[in-house]
C-alpha cells in the first residue's frame, strides 16, 4: 500500500509505541535492505528496526543540536526542570547523549537538566567504566534497554498468549544471563542499571536473573539496593513481584498516561489481554502502597509530554483500585523523578529551606484536595495537617498554564516579564 501509494518515495510509519513500523520498499532499498526483513505480519520489529531507526535519524550535526535546544525549550515551557532522557542504540548515539547532558550541566544553560541514561548493555566493570568515560555525567546504563516490546506490538513478553494473538506471547530480547551479567557489572561499578520492561515473563525475567545474582553471592543484595537500579514501564507486576522489587530496592517508572490511552475497559489494551489481565496494568497504587519508589514520565515521543496530564491520569486510572490521590501523584513527578535520577539532595523536588530552587509557577482555576478512588486517599485531607492544596484537575483538559520555570533559581522559562 505504501509503494502504491508513494513509489519510489522512501517511507517509514512507526507504530505509536515504536516498537514496530511499516517501510516502503525504497526506504528499504535506500537502507540497503530487502523485504527479507519483514515480519509475517509485514513489519520491521525488534534487532532489525534499529538499524533502519538509525538510518532515519541520520541528522546533520547542527541540526541535531537545534532540535535538542527545542525540545527542551518546549519541556521548560511545560514547567519542567529536568528531563530524564533514554538513549540507546537506534534512539540516539553515545555522543549524543554526552552532547546533551554536556550543553544543560549548568542551570546558566538556561535549559532543564538531562539526566541522561544510555540503553547498552555491559558485561564487565571494564565496559561500564568505558562508557562512563565517553558519557561524562552518565545516570545510568538503564532506560531503553528492552527487555521485552509493547502491548501495541504484541511483543511486550507475558505469561500467557494474547487474546487477539493466540499464537504469540510476546518477545524476549534479553536472556535472564545478560541481565544478570549486565546488573553485576553495573552494581560492582556502581551505577544504576535498569530495563525496560512491559510484561510479566519479561518482569520474571529479571527477577530470575535477581534471584540467581544473590544466590551466587549474597554481598549483591546490599549492592543491588545502594545502587537503587530502575526499570521502564512495568505494566504487569504481580504481589509476588512487587515484593522482590521492593526487596532489591528497585525503581520503578511508570507511563500513567499509557492506561489514560489504552487502558480504558474496551482499550487496546483488552484487546490484546482480555478482560482479567487489563486489571492487572499499571498497579500504581500497588506499587505505592509497597513502597516502591515511583517517579512518573511520558515515554515521549509515545505520549506526548504533558505533566498535569500524567498527574490526572493517576488521578482518574481506568481501573479504580489503582486511583492514587493527586498528591501522592503529583509527589510522584515532581520529588520521585528526582529521587529515581539519583539526586542526592533528598530535599529535591519540594518546596522548603535546604530544596534545591527548582520551582514552576502556575496559573490554576481552582486549588483543592482532590483523590477519586473513594475514600483511599493515603493521606490525611485535613486542613490542619498543613499539606499544600493542588489545583483541582479534570479527566481531560482543564491544565494549569506554566507561566515561570526556574531551575536552580534560574529563569529557564519566563512568561512571568522578569
Ligand atoms: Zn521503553
Amino acid at each position: 500500500m505504501l509503494d502504491a501509494r508513494f513509489p519510489g518515495v522512501p517511507v517509514y510509519v512507526p507504530r505509536a509505541d515504536l516498537h514496530s513500523a511499516i517501510v516502503s520498499s525504497a526506504l528499504l532499498a535506500s537502507a540497503g535492505l530487502t523485504d527479507q526483513i519483514l515480519d509475517d505480519r509485514g513489519r520491521v520489529s525488534g534487532a532489525i528496526h534499529t538499524p533502519i531507526r538509525e538510518f532515519i535519524r541520520e541528522l546533520a550535526p547542527a541540526r541535531r543540536t537545534e532540535l535538542y535546544r527545542a525540545v527542551l525549550a518546549k519541556c521548560a515551557a511545560l514547567g519542567i526542570v529536568a528531563v530524564h532522557e533514554n538513549a540507546a542504540p537506534g534512539i540516539d548515539t553515545p555522543e549524543g547523549l554526552a552532547e546533551l547532558i554536556d550543553m544543560t550541566s549548568s542551570p546558566e544553560s538556561g535549559l532543564p537538566q538531562v539526566v541522561g541514561y544510555l540503553g547498552m548493555l555491559v558485561r564487565s566493570v571494564e565496559q561500564v567504566e568505558e562508557l562512563r568515560a565517553q558519557v561524562p555525567g552518565l545516570a545510568g546504563l538503564a532506560g531503553d534497554l528492552s527487555v521485552d516490546g509493547s502491548f501495541g506490538s504484541h511483543s511486550a513478553a507475558l505469561r500467557e498468549p494474547y487474546t487477539d494473538a493466540p499464537d504469540t506471547i510476546g518477545t524476549l530480547h534479553l536472556s535472564a544471563q545478560e541481565i544478570e551479567q549486565h546488573l553485576a557489572a553495573c552494581s560492582d561499578a556502581g551505577m544504576t542499571a535498569g530495563f525496560h520492561v512491559i510484561g510479566d515473563r519479561a518482569l520474571d525475567t529479571v527477577l530470575e536473573a535477581v534471584t540467581s545474582l544473590v544466590e551466587r553471592d549474597p554481598s549483591y543484595v546490599s549492592k543491588l539496593r545502594r545502587c537503587g537500579h530502575r526499570l521502564e514501564h512495568v505494566e504487569l507486576a504481580d504481589e509476588v513481584s512487587r515484593t522482590e522489587l521492593a526487596k532489591y530496592g528497585f525503581m520503578v517508572s511508570v507511563q500513567p498516561a499509557f492506561d489514560a490511552h489504552w487502558g480504558a475497559p474496551g482499550g487496546m489494551y483488552e484487546q490484546r489481554l482480555g478482560s482479567e489481565r487489563l486489571r492487572a496494568t499499571s498497579p500504581i497504587r500497588d506499587f505505592t502502597r509497597d513502597g516502591i519508589p515511583m517517579g512518573f514520565g511520558s515515554d515521549s515521543p509515545v505520549t506526548a509530554i504533558d505533566p498535569w496530564g500524567g498527574v490526572a491520569a493517576a488521578v482518574f486510572h481506568s481501573n479504580p483500585e489503582q486511583r492514587i490521590s493527586a498528591r501522592a501523584a503529583f509527589k510522584a513527578h515532581t520529588r520521585g523523578g528526582w529521587r529515581l535520577g539519583g539526586e542526592s539532595n533528598f530535599m529535591a523536588g519540594e518546596i522548603r529551606v535546604g530544596a534545591p530552587a527548582h520551582l514552576a509557577v502556575w496559573r490554576a482555576e481552582e486549588l483543592g484536595v482532590q483523590a477519586e478512588n473513594d475514600g483511599r486517599s493515603s493521606w490525611t485531607t485535613d486542613g490542619r495537617s498543613g499539606s499544600p492544596l493542588l489545583p483541582i484537575l479534570s479527566q481531560d483538559g482543564n491544565r494549569p498554564q506554566c507561566l515561570a520555570t526556574l531551575r536552580a533559581g534560574i529563569f529557564i522559562y519566563d512568561d512571568l516579564g522578569n
